[in-house]
């Protein structure tokens, strides 16, 4: 397989263009290539190249790829190969079909630059990135003490091998992620915005979500009812003239809303499931699964002291149960504990229970989250340095991070 990163390609493709367009892309990158140009040699000639990866057109004269696909994925000398079909047909039952046929992954032509390579090391590599665009509690913090860390509140990214996107809060660091999405010239963005709850710092750039004013993309937003509320009216509501000059009729994407509950969704083969939280009015934190991996996303969240009144060990047993044995924990870490002592009931914790649910839970990686606004860079480490100081006291295995904004993890 890969050496140091580098890869071995075999592009099968009758258009010498598009063959030539996808080689430049991964040599760029010191990835090697060979290319062929129809079904036939593809079935001789692969077998004996054993590549790591198959990019594959669909249609082709004589042999076309869901046929190559099918005959080389039963070859034992392919046993470690992979398949992306690459192909100008979009129609979500010819990606349905490929997969079926035991293709890893499906790229649509035009083919773009900006993404290719990522998406199919993405698809090699069998991995999930998992992106932050905002790290920040409560209200963002432009300016020096935040120079690092970033001053945007809560915006998570997560992006799967079969392409899908996943969003998590529409604080205002979904702007920079928009931006990016800009950036890449995407042609279709299918994705899911999965809102924790609609405090201010979770909501207040869904109207500065780009994408969802371009037709052709496919967006749904989901999150808790709240009473009577709905999720589409809890969006619509903070754009109604008053608040916001532009009103939901405008998004010119294709727009869904969902109302959850706690419960367990199969979104193709990622599962995400979903837990009240201890926060005012309606909280939902996330787990998601994807072939073994787990990333929790717990915020807005109060874990109170454990001589306090309002110390709940059901609940606290029940939220280290849902995030048991995962490998990344983002959570509400706002305040140090000697901050807390005058913060009680305002639905954030402080670090040494998030220290003790993560331990609890056998959790990998412990990522700090929803810093409180007061708090400078400085402060941040100070309490990464004591929280990963509680870990080791308690001899947990689990590894403290506090992402910055801009930062991604492969999983
Ligand atoms: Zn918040
Ligand atoms: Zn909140």
């Amino acid at each position: 397989m890969a050496k140091n990163g580098v890869h071995s390609f075999v592009i099968v493709d009758d258009d010498p263009t598009m063959a030539q367009a996808m080689e430049a892309l991964l040599t760029k990158d010191g990835h090697k290539v060979t290319i062929i140009t129809s079904g036939k040699e593809a079935m001789d000639q692969i077998p004996n190249i054993a590549p790591d990866c198959v990019l594959l057109d669909l249609m082709m004269p004589g042999i076309d790829g869901f046929s190559v696909v099918q005959k080389l994925t039963k070859d034992d000398r392919l046993a470690n190969t992979r398949y992306i079909i690459v192909s100008a047909k979009a129609y979500e039952f010819d990606r349905q079909q490929a997969f079926r046929h035991g293709a890893h992954g499906y790229l649509i032509k035009p083919i773009n630059p900006n993404t290719f390579t990522e998406q199919v090391i993405r698809i090699l590599g069998d991995h999930m990135n998992l992106s932050f665009w905002g790290c920040r509690g409560t209200l963002p913090v432009p300016g020096e003490g935040s120079l690092r860390y970033g001053g945007n509140t809560s915006c998570v990214s997560i992006e799967f091998p079969r392409d899908e996107l996943f969003i998590f809060d529409a604080g205002s660091g979904i702007k920079a992620l928009s931006n990016h999405l800009m950036q890449q010239k995407r042609k279709r963005i299918d994705g899911k915005i999965f809102i924790s709850h609609p405090h201010w710092d979770h909501i207040n750039s869904l109207p500065f979500f780009v994408p969802l004013y371009m037709q052709g993309n496919e967006i749904e937003i989901l999150g808790a009812q709240h009473g009577d509320l709905t999720m589409r009216q809890i969006a619509s509501a903070q754009m109604e003239g008053v608040y916001f000059p532009i009103t939901l009729k405008e998004f010119a994407a294709r727009v869904y809303f969902r109302d959850l509950r706690e419960e367990v969704l199969d979104i193709g083969n990622v599962t995400v499931s979903t837990m009240l939280l201890s926060h005012p009015g309606v909280c939902l934190g996330y787990r998601v699964d994807y072939g073994g991996r787990s990333i929790c996303y717990i915020t807005d969240n109060e874990m109170f002291l454990d001589d306090s009144e309002f110390y709940n060990p059901h609940y606290e047993a029940k939220l280290a149960n849902f995030v048991r044995g995962c490998d990344v924990l983002i959570t509400d870490s706002t305040y140090s504990d000697a901050e807390y002592v005058s913060k009680v009931g305002w639905g954030h914790s402080c670090i040494s229970k998030v220290a003790k649910l993560a331990h609890a839970g056998d959790v990998k990686q412990l990522f700090l989250f929803h810093h409180d606004p007061d708090q400078t860079d400085d402060d941040i480490d100070v309490k990464l340095e004591t929280t990963q100081k509680l870990l080791n006291d308690m001899g947990s295995s689990t590894k403290c991070i506090a992402p910055q904004e801009g930062n991604m993890f492969e999983l």
